[in-house]
């Protein structure tokens, strides 16, 4: 039989501009960049993927620019000759000689199921065994840094349909000073949407007692990562006290970390995210370790363009549950597009496509020419 074989993998650094700055605790975004995975096989199939953090180095240990290196460098002579309908094969030869570097395995995965997909006619969803539904409801992120400017963007949206789920990015300002904007922007909203806030690790764990128990009397629903990764024993006991429900974000930077967290019972809600498990496979392992550990599940995001947010897509739409929604707002957050057709958005949801692999056309004009040159 003859296999198709990868022939060749190229990578290239996007800059986008993003509708506005986006404040998180480590970082203010002007504009997002992400790395572009080419995969070209034999058989004439070219597979894409994409690798994309936030802030440089402010958020993970993968860089747009060491993930290009890296790739270009270490992963694409190991893989090129390989059989590329294989994706076991090529990715455990990966784990073996390449350590961590998630957010670059996760755009190689990618880019092999969308090969796939292409070969056989099928979605990236059915290669991972099939969907169970066809649309995902997004969360977005009201990160102005202004309170009334994040109202006035919450009812905009809850007008246009488009969101219902709000998360507040705090962490940087006064504990005191967060909270006054959070509970301002639940009571402005009430019962129309679901408010949960991101703390990206930024208290310590005496001042997460105290702003948990204020959260949760106030009508927040969720709160992510309040403490640091590395604290522990902290998130074991916050998730004991924490009247709202904690989950896990930052903490989980593998497979196996998803485990040891479930062990320890330090979160009640576990993030998902394919660049931190190493591709939409692999990030369906995390969920397994979840389901088995009654922990409820939340599709996460980098922030990544149409091809990263889709291959999550892809994996979250196989999901028996998604208690907590997703927040695949990523396109949303850009101003421009480097495919062709745009992920589609309506009725608070991303409508996931039934096209062959993810269901994306590179829009090779506009690659070209927000190309870091
Ligand atoms: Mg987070």
């Amino acid at each position: 039989m003859n296999y198709p074989l990868i022939e060749r993998i190229s990578t290239t650094i996007v800059d986008l501009p993003t509708i506005r700055p986006h404040k998180l605790a480590m970082h203010t975004m002007q504009q997002q960049t992400l790395v572009i995975i080419r995969l070209r096989c034999s058989d004439g199939i070219e597979g894409v993927g994409e690798s994309t953090t936030i802030g440089g180095l402010a958020y993970g240990n993968e860089s747009p620019e060491s993930i290009k290196q890296n790739i270009d460098r270490y992963f694409a002579p190991m893989l090129v000759g390989l059989d590329a309908s294989n994706i076991n094969s090529a990715m455990q030869r990966l784990d073996k000689v390449i350590k961590g570097n998630t957010f670059a395995k996760s755009g190689i995965e990618s880019a092999l199921l969308d090969a796939q997909g292409k070969r056989l006619g099928l979605p990236v969803s059915e290669l991972l065994g099939g969907r169970v539904r066809d649309s995902l409801e997004v969360a977005w992120t009201l990160a102005s840094g202004d309170t009334a400017r994040d109202i006035a963007e919450a009812e905009q949206m809850l007008d246009q349909r488009r969101h219902r789920i709000f998360k507040l990015k705090i962490g940087a300002n006064e504990v005191a000073h967060d909270l006054r904007h959070v509970i301002a922007i639940k009571q402005a909203l009430g019962e129309r949407a679901s408010v949960r806030v991101d703390v990206n690790q930024y208290w310590d764990e005496s001042q997460a007692i105290r702003a948990c128990q204020v959260l949760g009397d106030n009508g927040i629903d969720l709160i992510e990562q309040p403490i640091s990764r590395i604290n522990r024993a902290g998130q074991v006991r916050l998730n004991q006290r924490s009247p709202a429900p904690i989950m896990a974000d930052e903490s989980i930077e593998s497979v196996e970390d998803a485990f040891s967290l479930a062990a320890d019972g330090a979160a009640s809600v576990f993030a998902l995210k394919i660049a931190k498990n190493g591709g939409p496979r692999a990030v369906l392992r995390t969920a397994q370790i979840a389901e088995a550990a009654g922990i409820a599940l939340y599709g996460g995001t980098m922030l990544e363009g149409s091809i990263g947010t889709l291959a999550s897509a892809h994996a979250f739409i196989t999901l028996n549950a998604l208690t907590w929604h997703t927040e695949l707002f990523g396109p949303l957050l850009l101003t421009e597009e480097i495919v062709v057709e745009a992920p589609v958005y309506r009725d608070f949801a991303l409508h996931v496509p039934r096209t062959p692999g993810l269901g994306l056309t590179l829009d090779e004009e506009r690659l070209a020419f927000f190309s870091r040159r």
